[in-house]
């Protein structure tokens, strides 16, 4: 029993592929849970599902491009979940920014209008950056403001208020400031159907809420994506094993260690020597057996599993997972049920045959 490496292999153009498929997901996603977070925002099942969005994309094209790359295709999972977390935030600020354009402009055209200037789109985007700033200063920034810094030159209003132009911001200082911003308001959280106000858990809670939204984002991504890419595949076929799996009872909860040595000696009669008379109503070991579809007779892929059924449900617990002989396995396997046979002559059950 070898354990299964994947290759590091990919089809051509995979890498390219992938990249672009998951991170334009991810930048889909995060725009669409923005724009529906507007009406309404669900604790927890948003970030699930952009996770498992940006995750499946990743899987589709692991799967397609038959991916054998652990590493690149996790990373650029987790990756996609990051620009998912982030697009939700960079949409907000796109909306935030042409709302606070809409105002700027309106104050441009009177400038113009008074004949005071003409602020060409630069000085526009300047005092939009310039507002952001200030908006997280809770919106000091009125139209005097404005057509200072549009013309870059200090004004007096009618009350003789003296306004100055202020320094350039960066367009990080902007982002920053808006994201400030949005923390200083806070997130209300109601219940679902509740037309109440909610609790605000105000802008530690709101960064606290937004880590927590971009780890479950992530993780559920690169889960995903660590899921599939670890699937065992073919590399003389070049095809993936089969997915369904043959499941065959082999022998108490307490022999899996027994098991696993077995399937390690490869000798035919192991397997046999570790059965023991079982009852499948208790948990027991069994071998998930899949195959490469195109050379059934190659290597198999073995996951040795603790198995437990309790109340209509079953549980599983892998205990070691790897590639077998085909036909050293099916050795094993008839060793095992003549083993079974000996021990039984009339068993209730055949152990080969038994599939919760
Ligand atoms: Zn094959």
């Amino acid at each position: 029993m070898k354990p299964y490496v994947p290759s590091g292999k990919t089809d051509d153009g995979a890498h390219l592929a992938l990249i672009v498929t998951v991170l334009a997901t991810a930048v889909a996603v995060g725009g669409l849970a923005n724009v529906i977070g507007q009406f309404i925002r669900l604790l927890l099942v948003f970030p699930v599902v952009m996770g498992a969005l940006v995750g499946l994309a990743a899987m589709q094209i692991t799967l397609a491009k038959k991916m054998r790359t652990p590493a690149l295709v996790i990373g650029v999972a987790l990756l996609g979940g990051l620009l998912c977390w982030f697009s939700d935030f960079g949409l907000d600020y796109l909306r935030t920014r042409s709302a606070i354009r809409d105002q700027v402009v309106l104050v441009a055209a009177d400038l113009e209008e008074q004949g005071l200037g003409t602020p060409q789109d630069e000085d526009i985007d300047r005092c939009v950056d310039l507002a952001l700033v200030n908006y997280a200063r809770e919106w000091q920034f009125g139209p005097l403001q404005m057509a200072v810094n549009l013309l870059n030159e200090p004004l007096t209003d009618d009350q003789g208020n003296l306004a100055e132009p202020e320094p350039d911001p960066s367009a990080t200082q902007a982002f920053v400031a808006h994201v400030q911003g949005l923390a200083a308001i806070g997130t209300t959280i109601s219940d679902v159907g509740r037309a109440d106000d909610g609790n605000n858990i105000g802008a530690i809670g709101t960064y606290l809420l937004w880590i927590s939204e971009l780890l479950i984002i992530v993780c559920v991504a690169g889960l995903i994506a660590w899921e599939q890419v670890r699937q065992p595949f073919c590399e003389r076929c070049k095809g993936w094993f089969a997915k369904p799996e043959r499941l065959v009872a082999v022998a108490p909860a307490s022999a899996g260690a027994a098991v696993v040595a077995a399937l390690e000696t490869g000798n035919p009669y192991a397997l046999g020597q570790a059965w023991s008379p079982f009852d499948a109503s208790k948990p027991f070991i069994a071998l998930g057996i899949r195959s490469c579809p195109k050379c059934p007779s190659g290597r198999r892929f073995v996951d040795v599993a603790k198995i437990t059924v309790k109340g209509g449900k079953t549980k599983r617990k892998s205990l070691r997972k790897g590639l077998v002989d085909a036909g050293k396995l099916d050795a094993q396997l008839a060793g095992l049920v003549k083993a079974a046979d000996k021990a039984q002559p009339k068993p209730t059950a055949d152990p080969a045959k038994l599939t919760p």
